[in-house]
């Protein structure tokens, strides 16, 4: 319940942006209390796979929530960044947005096979990058141990891109 309540106290919710029609779910607040984003990230903890080597989070805010999360869980942290960040040779994926397609980049020798790995956002909405993202970590042939997110849009399509992955999320809104 009480983190529930951090929900409507801590995610700031601006429609029309970035484009009409879409209301988004600004993390600021959250990122910006202390106590608050403390409780989050072990209550996040709890909610996670046994046994987790790697977590996979996504630019940009995948950075901000795994990076916590991962030393909590004494796991280490691997950035999938938009292309053209990464240095040496990374594996690229492109793929589909509602208008136009963008492209995803993972450091080259990121995962060792079989690793334990779990991938992370900070939200799931239609699930395009989130696919996206487990699509480029199996490519290192590793052990998906699922996807978690701080929010989840339900109704949007996103679970049904991810038929196969475990999925957890803090926040579910329907
Ligand atoms: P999807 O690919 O599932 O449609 O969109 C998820 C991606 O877009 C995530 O990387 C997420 O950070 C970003 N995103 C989409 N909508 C929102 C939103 O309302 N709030 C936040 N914080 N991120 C969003």
């Amino acid at each position: 319940a009480e983190i529930e309540t951090l929900r409507s106290t801590h995610i700031a919710e601006y429609p029309d942006f970035p484009t009409p029609g879409v209301l988004f779910r600004d993390i600021t607040p959250l990122l910006r209390d202390a106590n608050a984003l403390r409780r989050i990230i072990r209550y996040w903890t709890t909610l996670l796979p046994e046994g987790i080597e790697y977590i996979v989070g996504t630019e940009a805010r995948g950075f901000v929530l795994g990076a916590p999360l991962a030393y909590e869980l004494g796991a280490g942290f691997i950035p999938v960044r938009k292309a053209g960040k990464l240095p040496g040779r990374p594996a690229g994926l492109k793929y589909e947005l509602e208008y136009g397609s963008a492209e995803i980049q993972i450091p080259e020798n990121s995962l060792p096979a079989g690793a334990r790995t779990l991938v992370l956002d900070d939200l799931l909405a239609t699930g395009g990058t989130a696919a996206a993202t487990v699509e480029l970590t199996r490519r290192f042939d590793v052990e998906l141990l699922g996807a978690s997110f701080l929010i989840e849009l339900e109704g949007l399509g996103g679970r049904d891109l991810l038929p196969d992955v475990p999925l957890t999320t803090v926040w579910s809104i329907p």
